[in-house]
């Protein structure tokens, strides 16, 4: 199997903690030239930066705000001015505003789906031009069980992770021709900042219903992406791979 992505470049919105994290050091480690976002920790991601780059990794961190369009434009043309060619494109960055549907706000909807959907219609469409062009590249859209099942206090959230699976079927069938895959990644619950929150009950809930009986780790997460990033997965467009241990077969 062919996991390689040497002389591969990538980019990973979100790159500094979590699943992103997990995703930006599995792709290096695979042998890729890395570029990852992130919208406000810049220690972390100098950091990292400097812990890939000692490891002989290229590696470019910019800083933005994964919704606004302009970023998008200006993050894709930094990899292209860089390394010449954007392979891989995994559009990771997200965020929960959660409450139930009676008290959640129009701010609450517009920034959870400005953040978690349109990010991904922007980079998407920053990427496709060059990658049409290149006639080839995989882009992995990061979901959520939360997408398919859906959850109370999680309309806005649940709304823009669905949202991506009919956006990524639809790319897939308009760059199939070109060599373009596109796929989505739908982890199930997964041990980062965001679920940190939850309290202990609602953990015990959560891990009793997972038919493997753990909680995820970012790098399950990470593994499916760089399979669905490189030739490994070269057979496979428009789908969704579930990551959550039976959650929501
Ligand atoms: P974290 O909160 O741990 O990390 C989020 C990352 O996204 C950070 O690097 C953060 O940057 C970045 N980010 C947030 N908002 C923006 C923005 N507007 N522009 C650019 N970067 C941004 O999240 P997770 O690692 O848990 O989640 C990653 C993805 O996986 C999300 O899309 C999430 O919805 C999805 N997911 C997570 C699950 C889980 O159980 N954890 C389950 C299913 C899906 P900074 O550090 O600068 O804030």
């Amino acid at each position: 199997m062919n996991l390689d992505l040497a002389g591969k470049t990538a980019l990973v919105t979100g790159g500094t903690r979590g699943i992103g994290r997990a995703i930006v050091e599995a792709l290096a480690d695979a042998g890729a030239k890395v570029a990852f976002t992130y919208r406000s920790s810049s220690e972390t991601a100098e950091a990292l930066k400097a812990d890939l780059e000692a490891k002989g990794v290229a590696c470019l961190a910019l800083q933005g705000d994964a919704a606004d369009t302009a970023h998008a434009e200006e993050t894709v043309q930094a990899v292209l001015d860089a390394w010449g060619s954007i392979d891989v494109l995994v559009n990771n960055a997200g965020i929960t505003r959660d409450t139930l549907m009676i008290r959640m706000s129009e701010d609450d909807w517009d920034t959870v789906l400005e953040t978690n959907l349109k990010s991904v219609f922007n980079f998407c469409k920053a990427a496709y031009r060059p990658m049409m062009k290149q006639r080839g590249g995989s882009i992995v859209n990061i979901s959520s069980v939360v997408g398919v099942t859906g959850n109370p206090g999680q309309a806005n959230y649940a709304a823009s992770k669905a949202g991506m699976l009919g956006f990524s079927k639809s790319l897939a069938r308009e760059l199939g021709g070109r060599g373009v895959r596109v796929n989505v990644v739908a982890p199930g619950y997964i041990a980062t900042d965001m679920t940190a929150d939850l309290n202990e009950k609602a953990q015990e809930a959560m891990q009793g219903s997972i038919p493997l009986g753990r909680v995820g780790q970012p790098d399950d997460v990470a593994a499916a992406v760089v399979f669905l990033a490189s030739d490994a997965g070269a057979y496979i467009t428009g789908h969704t791979l579930h990551v959550d241990g039976g959650l929501a077969m």
